[in-house]
């Protein structure tokens, strides 16, 4: 039995409370769309929700994927794929009032096009709308003509996660790589899209030259912005946390990511991929 390490002072999750977080729960319930933020049950949602933002998660809420670090519900079949998601979608990004949507979704290793259609027109109803609202995708595994599908609704950001250093890939479902999902964001920026962005998860028993080399690999295939946040357990059935990683580290590995050519690095113990977009969107383009 391992027991599990004490969580630092650092490591401290805001509570959700307050009006704008209930009119968030309401509008989404009443859409019936699903976020990554409740899902993946991200730290963040307190904060988040409270400043009126989410991440929409597309698809259903069921991954055909297992990755040993991850609390979203998996099974071999996913959910039916809903053509009205997308109007709901675009609704709610209108009531929500925001500048910025966030999109992710489950694997759908289950359909023919992993569900790459269905993204693009999600990100076509959301344009349609809300013709000033940026987009930002965060894609799963496409193989080639998928990821062309998705960039040819013109999202602003395409993000795909490496999720961790070389060595450690095993913590993803078996169907995921380290080479894929350097390809993936390779086939973004070949495609024309001209902030792509990347995470990682910190404390899985990653080295520090182990991130340092990850850093160089994202630079290779044009990676814009990276981030790097600290795993946390999201519950028992989870992968244990190996190390909390010191605030002062991430700060050091922000400053070597900008010296090795990053526009933005969000780098903090609760940075995941959809945290403070909109501002890593601006600090990416200079916009
Ligand atoms: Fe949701 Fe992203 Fe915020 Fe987490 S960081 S609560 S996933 S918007
Ligand atoms: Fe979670 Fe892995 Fe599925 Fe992504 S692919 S939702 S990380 S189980």
């Amino acid at each position: 039995r391992i027991t599990p390490l004490r969580k630092p002072e650092w490591i401290r999750v805001k509570v959700p409370s307050g009006e704008t977080w209930q009119h968030v729960t309401a509008i989404l319930e009443r859409r019936s769309l699903h976020t990554v933020c409740d899902e993946a049950r991200c730290p963040n949602k307190g904060e988040c929700w409270g400043a009126g933002t989410a991440t929409f998660m597309i698809l259903g809420d069921t991954c055909t994927r297992k990755c040993r670090f991850c609390a979203v519900a998996t099974a071999k079949t996913g959910q039916p794929v809903l053509p009205e998601e997308a109007e709901q979608l675009a609704l709610a990004v209108q009531e929500l009032g925001l500048k910025y949507a966030v999109l992710t979704s489950v694997d759908r290793d289950d359909l023919a096009d992993r569900g790459a259609h269905h993204f693009a027109c999600c990100i076509r109803a959301i344009k349609d709308l809300n013709p000033a609202v940026r987009v930002e995708v965060l894609i799963p595994d496409f193989v080639e003509g998928e990821i062309e599908a998705v960039l040819e609704a013109r999202p602003d950001v395409v993000a795909h996660n490496i999720e961790t250093v070389r060595s450690l890939q095993q913590v993803r479902d078996r169907r995921a790589s380290y080479e894929k999902s350097l390809h993936t964001l390779y086939l973004a920026k070949q495609g024309g899209i001209s902030v792509t962005k990347s995470s990682m998860l910190l404390g899985l028993g990653e080295q520090v030259d182990e991130v340092l080399s990850a850093m160089d690999d994202l630079r290779s295939v044009g990676v814009d912005v990276l981030v790097l946040g600290q795993y946390l357990q999201p519950g028992p059935k989870q992968l244990p946390v190996v190390a909390y990683i010191h605030p002062d580290q991430f700060r050091e590995y922000a400053r070597i990511g900008r010296e090795k050519g990053f526009s933005t690095v969000v780098a903090s113990p609760f940075a995941r991929t959809s945290y403070h977009a909109q501002e890593a969107w601006h600090d990416g383009t200079g916009g």
